[in-house]
């Protein structure tokens, strides 16, 4: 077992809400330290290599922005060439292109790029689980699950809601009730995303590489190698199911969720499928959002949450969220 030094700032998540706070922080010279459960950064902004280093966006497939803050940051993106447009909208199955006039922007390298970027410069321990939370004598002690401990004078939480809540649950009033009862109202879509990889590039999923679709069992299916990110002679699809078929199959064997989600994808695949991945994300979207960038609050010790919930259920959301939570932090570290 690890005992530490007392830290200004914890993060949960590696996410781009925690990443974007951290790095507000870190150039204000905060000692911190991010940590995340998973074995990369990015969370929900996920990229994955399948057999022969095919590369595949699984989580969230590309963002769009609005706000200036946000846009001052994509714009550096876009000059490191970390990001490029990739559409200004997609077609529907029947061939009508739908389009709002919005860039979407991907990672030039796949989704995870931002994240990586953000993170190079930034203390971030990763496959690292936290536990269990406590106060102790106004300084925050997280527990990991390989059993070290890190003790911190403030916390901020970026996890979906439900899990930062469940976290809490072991700390005397770590939440005025009203704001707590808020928080539980927050429900997310699930989403169950299945990845093939095809023996052949797929002719038929149209130009730019991705379609909305609806009515049936998937809301979206993309071509990784059209939207350029798997290298154009690489064959691999996203196809992700509608929230409906999400919620209603959620413990149905992959075996069975698999050959359904191929069967409505077939007409847009046009080669043999070598190999699929299923992944279950619990938490994709929040239905609901909370009214501010995140929450702030002082006692029994310095305590954010932060995340798509509060920013907009989005990536652009959970950014702003990040940015808020930074800026909010370092006031209650001074
Ligand atoms: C299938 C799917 C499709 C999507 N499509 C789009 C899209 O096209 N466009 C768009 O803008 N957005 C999309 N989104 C939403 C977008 O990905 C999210 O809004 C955004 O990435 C959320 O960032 P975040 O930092 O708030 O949370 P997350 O990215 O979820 O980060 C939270 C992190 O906390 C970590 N964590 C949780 N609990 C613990 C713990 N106990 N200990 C340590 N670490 C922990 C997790 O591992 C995770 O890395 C999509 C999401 C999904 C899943």
């Amino acid at each position: 077992m690890k005992t530490e030094e007392i830290r200004d700032v914890l993060i949960v998540g590696a996410g781009i809400s925690g990443l974007l706070a951290a790095k507000t922080l870190h150039s204000g010279g905060a000692n911190l330290l991010v940590v995340d459960k998973a074995r990369g950064v990015g969370g929900r902004l996920a990229t994955r290599r399948m057999g022969s280093g095919v590369v595949v966006d699984h989580g969230a497939q590309y963002f769009t922005v609005t706000e200036p803050q946000f846009s001052a940051i994509v714009d550096d993106w876009k000059l490191a060439g970390i990001v490029r447009p990739w559409a200004h909208g997609f077609r529907l199955q029947d061939g009508t292109l739908k389009s709002d006039g919005k860039a979407r922007y991907v990672g030039t390298t796949g989704m995870t790029a931002m994240a990586k970027d953000v993170a190079r410069s930034l203390p971030v321990r990763l496959d690292t689980r936290i536990a269990r939370l406590e106060v102790r004598d106004s300084v925050w002690l997280a527990t990991t699950e390989a059993g070290d401990r890190i003790f911190a004078r403030a916390l901020l939480l970026t996890a979906p809601v439900p899990q930062s809540l469940a976290l809490l649950n072991t700390v005397h009033a770590a939440l005025p009730d009203t704001i707590k009862a808020e928080l539980e109202q927050i429900q997310y879509s699930p989403c169950l995303a299945l990845l093939a990889r095809l023996e052949r590039p797929s002719s038929a999923i149209p130009e730019p590489g991705g379609m909305w679709l609806a009515g049936g069992p998937l809301s979206w299916m993309a071509d990784n190698g059209k939207k350029g990110i798997s290298g154009s002679d690489h064959a691999a699809l996203t196809l992700h199911a509608s929230a409906g078929y999400s919620e209603a199959n959620w413990e149905s064997s992959a075996e069975e969720i698999t050959a359904t989600l191929l069967e409505a994808a077939a007409p847009w695949l046009g080669s043999p499928v070598l190999e699929t991945q299923l992944h279950r994300w619990r938490y994709s979207l929040p239905k609901q959002t909370y009214p501010e960038r995140c929450v702030a609050v002082a006692s029994p010790a310095p305590l954010v949450l932060a995340g798509d919930a509060f920013g907009g259920p989005r990536v652009e959301g959970a950014a702003l969220s990040g940015l808020a939570a930074g800026a909010v932090l370092a006031k209650m570290l001074r």
